[in-house]
């Protein structure tokens, strides 16, 4: 007997080998990504996404071998077609990392919502909802709504009348699949109306007329204030006669339990005035739903099965469900996830409205508002925001998590960005017996993007930074040359002389210090770069820069993912996604 493992059909069962018609779909697919030629690890890696266990490596590693011979000797128009035919083996993955099942789930029958307020761009934030949400009517089949969580807000929080577009344009960029139809608050005034009138007629709400102060210290001691104890028909009246009061004079409370050991819970506002216009209805309406009397209904209405909340609206449940129990439906499930913090992002709708408008920002898309379009601008790419909160998962306990596990993932994702040469506050300087070369530059050494030329004479240009921190000792302009200072602290500090041009890997003692550099000619193009806490770098690019297009994000070496932002007759403006 020998061990040679022997081919399998992809439709045997599993034997503890992959199909090779699996293993030859990755190869093809790897082979045409890369020049023709396979990599048996990359495979070996999408094979375990495919399922591949450890124990089956020794056993399936020939195969590979073999396959990719096979494909290594196809043409790449062969290799291509051969590809056509299998890639529908390859699985379309998409990751749900840490979701849990929800509870009492069916297939094809979940209806899950989003509400975002619009006060404001959905930031990095609200992306985790947005994409859990999503992650969870893909996996069930089910659908998807957004509705506008527009009744009226505060004087505080007022609706921002570009956040509607801003919002659906996030979520877009985001791949979010939501149902074509958005859903306002602020189109079912009148459906919240009927549903007021039906329960003050069943004695369940009343139009309180009390001070605000009276009756928050009535709450606490637990008693019922006199408006409560009036009968229906007179509660009607008053609520016909709301609609004329002034502003502050009168709300609508739902009649729970004043011994109610939470004072939170006991008779809530449901209705209020308010003159501020809306947005969309404008003077229309005068009286709105809070949001968890809209909310009571609504999710009733559009036969929402699972929501994802928060941990703070475990009192908005309780409410709703007291509501939904008067009229007998059904509560969803919610499910909450705990309090979502990202160390060193600090996250103000209020503050970002301000500066937007008084343009201290650049506008919503500014990176100090965080929001999704500033994120895009910067150059995060969508895919590592969903991995980013599906790494994440749901979880009840409050979590903090970095920003640089975001950059991370984006950093991977960027890996094959062109590179390029920038120079930060350059300074000058001299490298004695340097010969003129011409510096033959690959733009990634994966080689795909090609190279690029610059002559060179004993002149450079050096970041201001790396200059003022240099000593004696050995230097290398990367690519280029090797050099030494050896007078630092005497006459001649921008003088060095040239010792060669090989890289070499010597001894760590004698392992250059590497310095990003320009040729110092009058070529170079002036570069600003837009920092994520608003600040300005200012500098010098290479020429080629000068090539492309704006919305591409590049690396500029030893700095850093940037995007080109705009592209003026005499500066390039990029935007700083992170190092
Ligand atoms: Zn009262």
């Amino acid at each position: 007997m020998t061990n040679t493992p022997t081919r399998r059909h992809a439709d045997t069962p599993n034997t503890g080998l992959i199909p090779s018609e699996l293993i030859m779909a990755h190869a093809l697919e790897n082979a045409i990504n890369h020049d023709g030629k396979p990599n048996q690890k990359s495979i070996l890696s999408a094979l375990f996404a495919e399922g591949l266990e450890k124990s089956q490596i020794k056993n399936t590693i020939p195969l590979i071998q073999e396959v990719i011979q096979e494909v290594t000797n196809l043409s790449p128009e062969k290799q291509k077609e051969k590809f056509k035919e299998l890639e529908h083996k390859i699985s379309k993955r998409e990751i749900r990392v840490g979701l849990k099942e929800l509870p009492s789930a069916e297939k094809g029958k979940v209806v899950m919502r989003l509400a975002p307020f619009p006060s404001g761009p959905l930031h990095i934030g609200n992306a985790r909802t947005a994409i859990l949400n999503d992650e969870y009517a893909k996996m069930y089949k089910g659908k998807f709504i957004v509705v506008m969580d527009d009744t009226i807000g505060s004087e505080i929080k007022p609706i921002e009348p570009e956040a509607y577009k801003l919002i659906e344009e996030g979520l877009k960029w985001l791949d979010v699949k939501f149902d074509k139809k958005i859903i306002y608050k602020s189109d079912r005034t009148k459906q919240y109306y009927k549903y007021a009138e039906e329960m003050l007629k069943k004695g369940y709400l009343y139009v309180c007329h009390c001070e605000q102060e009276k009756m928050h210290d009535l709450k606490i001691k637990g008693i019922e204030c006199p408006c409560r104890q009036l009968t229906p028909d007179e509660q009607i009246e008053r609520w016909k006669q709301i609609f004329k009061a002034k502003e502050g004079t009168a709300t609508v409370r739902l009649k729970t339990n004043m011994q109610d050991p939470d004072p939170a819970f006991r008779d809530r506002v449901m209705f209020k005035i308010s003159d501020r216009p809306h947005p969309r209805t404008k003077k229309k309406f005068r009286v709105y739903p809070s949001m968890e009397f809209s909310w009571a209904i609504d999710d009733h209405i559009l036969g929402i099965t699972h929501i994802l909340r928060g941990t703070e609206h475990y009192m908005s449940t309780r409410v709703q469900n007291f509501i939904r129990k008067i009229f007998n439906w059904q509560n969803p499930e919610s499910i909450y996830n705990g309090h979502f913090a990202i160390k060193g992002v600090k996250i103000s709708k209020s503050k970002g409205a301000k500066e937007v408008k008084s343009k201290a920002y650049q506008g919503w898309n500014d990176p100090r508002t965080w929001s999704l379009q500033s994120l895009h601008d910067r150059g995060i790419t969508k895919e590592a925001i969903r991995q980013f909160v599906l790494g994440l998962g749901m979880r009840q306990t409050n979590i903090t998590v970095p920003i640089e596990t975001l950059y991370a993932l984006n950093r991977k994702i960027l890996n094959d960005a062109p590179r390029y040469f920038f120079v930060e506050q350059p300074e000058k300087i001299t490298i004695t017996g340097s010969p003129e070369l011409t510096a033959k530059i690959p733009i990634h050494p994966n080689g795909k993007h090609g190279t690029r030329e610059y002559k060179t004479t004993q002149k450079f240009l050096i970041p201001k930074i790396d200059f003022d921190l240099m000593q004696n000792g050995n230097y290398r302009l990367i690519h280029l040359l090797n050099f030494k200072s050896e007078n630092i602290l005497k006459a001649e500090p921008r003088t060095f002389s040239f010792v060669s041009t090989e890289h070499r890997t010597a001894n760590s003692e004698q392992r250059p210090k590497y310095l990003q550099w320009l040729p110092a000619d009058d070529k170079n193009i002036k570069v600003e770069i837009l920092m994520p806490d608003g600040s300005k770098i200012n500098g010098l690019g290479e020429t080629e820069l000068s090539k492309l297009k704006e919305d591409t994000t590049i690396q500029f070496e030893r700095f850093g993912f940037v995007k080109l932002h705009e592209k003026q007759k005499d500066k390039l403006k990029f935007w700083f996604a992170h190092n």
